[in-house]
């Protein structure tokens, strides 16, 4: 009986017993009282994920526009050179 009482919390929403293991009560989706620190930390975690995954993308446009950048002075280098051997 008492590891019975261990092993299940009752919901506070809908009065139903369920497995301590679950987050969320299974019958009416409230998140469980002994769970709600980490379902905030989850949801935290989930808001700081986004802005950080633009970032990384943006990094990325950033450093393609320096990489198309350099192709470009060194076209027009080649060019310059290519003209002044024409000319
Ligand atoms: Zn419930």
């Amino acid at each position: 009986m008492g590891e019975y009482m261990q092993s299940v919390i009752v919901c506070r929403s809908c009065g139903r017993t369920i497995d301590k293991e679950f987050i969320y009560c299974p019958w009416c989706g409230t998140v469980l009282a002994e769970h709600e620190q980490g379902a905030e930390l989850i949801q935290s975690a989930i808001d700081r994920l986004g802005p950080v995954q633009q970032k990384g993308c943006y990094g990325r446009i950033d450093r393609m526009e320096t990489t198309l950048q350099q192709i470009e002075e060194d076209l027009s280098l080649f060019i310059a050179r290519n003209d002044s051997r024409v000319t």
